[in-house]
C-alpha cells in the first residue's frame, strides 16, 4: 500500500490573459456529449437523444449527462435521475457515455479556437473564453457568428457564444444565448441586462449564497445592485463588493494579471487506497481547500477561479475549472465551488465507467496580491454615504 501524500504546487502554468484586452468571448458547446455522439450517428439527428446509463430494473442513482434539445422539449435535462427522464420521454434513444471520445472532441474544439483566436482559456470540457479587440458590440457579434458557423462546419458541433467587456457577463450572455445563439452585451447595457435575473444567474452563486442573500431580501441582480458595498461585503466577504459592482454594470477594466504574483496554486492528495466514496472525497476536498486557503492567506493572495482534478485508478485524469465573478479571498467561495466541481466530476463518472479516485487536486487560478483588491475597496468605501 502506498502512503498518502499531500503536495502544494504553485507556478506560472495557469497562463496570463493575452494583452490588449477589449472584449471577452465565451463559448459553450450545446448539448456537448449528445452533439459528439451525433457526429458519429448522424441518423439520430432531430430525435430525442440522451447520453447516460439507460434505466434498468435495478435501482440506480444514475443521472442524465446530456440531452438533445428534442429530448429537452419533453422536460428532460442534465443531472436529472435517469428514471425520471425515461418517464418524461419514453421514446428517447439512450447512448452510454464515452468520456474519452468527449475529451478528444474537447481537445479538437480548444485547438480550433486557438488557431482562430490565439490564446484560449478552457473553462470546462466544453466551455472556453477568448479575448479580442473590436470597435463595438456589433463587430464582436459578427466575429462570434462567423466563428460559430465555421466551428459547426469543421467539427460538426453546435455552440453558443456570449460577448461582453467582462468575463462573467460574457458567460451569463452565453447562457441566455443557448442554444446555437450569439449574444453580445455592451458595457452600457450590462446593468439592464442582468437586473431582472435571479442572483443564481451569477456563476459562483450557489443555493447557499442565494439563501443568505434571500434572507436579506435580495432576489434579483437588480436587488443586489441597490445595496451598499459594505452590506454585501458583510454578508459575503470581499467578493460581495465585486458582485455589487457587477450588478451595477460598473465592471473593472480587463487587464493582465500582474506578472509578479504566481498564477495558480494547487494541493494534491494521493489516497492510500483508491477512493470511491463521495462523502469521503468531499471531506478531503474540504481539508485540501483549507490548506490551500491558509497558504494563500499567508501571502495575501486572492483568487478568481477554482478547479478540481481527479486522477482515476487507471491514471486517466479529468479536471474542471470554473471562474468566480471576481477576485476573492473567501474560504466559503473556494470550498463551495470545489465541492460543486468534485460532485459534478464524480457523478459523471459514476453514471459511466465508475472508476475510483487515486489522486485529488484542488486548485486556484488567477491569483493576485490583495493590495490591488484593497485599493479598490478603499476607492469605494468613501463613496458610500452612511
Ligand atoms: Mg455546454
Amino acid at each position: 500500500m502506498r502512503p498518502p501524500t499531500t503536495v502544494i504546487r504553485g507556478g506560472a502554468d495557469g497562463g496570463a490573459m493575452i494583452s490588449e484586452p477589449t472584449w471577452v468571448l465565451y463559448v459553450d458547446m450545446d448539448a456537448f456529449y449528445v452533439s459528439c455522439e451525433l457526429v458519429d450517428h448522424p441518423d439520430l439527428r432531430g430525435r430525442p437523444v440522451i447520453v447516460g446509463q439507460a434505466p434498468s430494473d435495478r435501482p440506480t442513482r444514475a443521472v442524465v449527462l446530456s440531452a438533445s434539445y428534442e429530448a429537452r422539449a419533453f422536460g428532460v435535462h442534465s443531472a436529472q435521475p435517469v428514471r425520471e427522464a425515461a418517464r418524461r420521454c419514453p421514446n428517447a434513444l439512450w447512448i452510454p457515455p464515452d468520456f474519452s471520445k468527449y475529451e478528444r472532441r474537447s481537445q479538437d474544439v480548444m485547438a480550433w479556437l486557438e488557431r482562430r483566436f490565439g490564446r484560449v482559456r478552457p473553462q470546462s470540457i466544453d466551455e472556453a473564453m477568448v479575448r479580442l479587440s473590436a470597435p463595438d458590440a456589433r463587430a464582436v457579434a459578427d466575429v462570434a457568428r462567423s466563428a460559430q458557423s465555421d466551428l459547426a462546419q469543421s467539427l460538426g458541433l453546435p455552440s453558443s457564444w456570449g460577448g461582453a467587456p467582462s468575463a462573467v457577463v460574457a458567460k451569463i450572455a452565453t447562457d441566455v444565448a443557448k442554444p446555437n445563439g450569439v449574444l453580445v452585451v455592451d458595457a452600457a447595457e450590462i446593468a439592464g441586462f442582468l437586473g431582472p435575473m435571479t442572483v443564481r444567474a451569477i456563476p459562483g452563486i450557489g443555493p447557499k449564497t442565494a439563501d443568505r442573500l434571500a434572507r436579506a431580501g435580495i432576489h434579483t441582480i437588480a436587488d443586489l445592485g441597490a445595496r451598499r458595498h459594505r452590506e454585501i461585503r458583510g454578508l459575503l466577504g470581499a467578493w460581495g463588493a465585486d458582485l455589487v459592482d457587477l450588478a451595477r454594470g460598473t465592471i473593472p477594466p480587463l487587464r493582465d494579471e500582474p506578472s509578479s504574483a504566481p498564477i495558480s496554486r494547487s494541493v494534491d492528495r494521493t489516497f492510500a487506497v483508491d477512493e470511491r466514496n463521495l462523502p469521503a472525497l468531499e471531506g478531503s476536498v474540504r481539508e485540501l481547500a483549507g490548506e490551500l486557503h491558509r497558504s494563500l492567506e499567508k501571502e495575501g493572495l486572492t483568487f478568481g477561479a477554482v478547479g478540481i482534478a481527479l486522477r482515476w485508478s487507471d491514471f486517466q485524469r479529468v479536471q474542471r475549472i470554473r471562474s468566480l465573478p471576481g477576485s476573492t479571498r473567501s474560504f466559503d467561495a473556494l470550498e463551495t465551488m470545489a465541492i460543486r466541481l468534485v460532485r459534478e466530476l464524480f457523478e459523471e463518472e459514476r453514471s459511466g465507467v465508475g472508476r475510483a479516485v487515486r489522486t485529488l487536486t484542488v486548485r486556484v487560478e488567477r491569483l493576485a496580491t490583495r493590495r490591488g483588491q484593497q485599493d479598490r475597496l478603499d476607492r469605494y468605501v468613501p463613496a458610500e454615504p452612511e
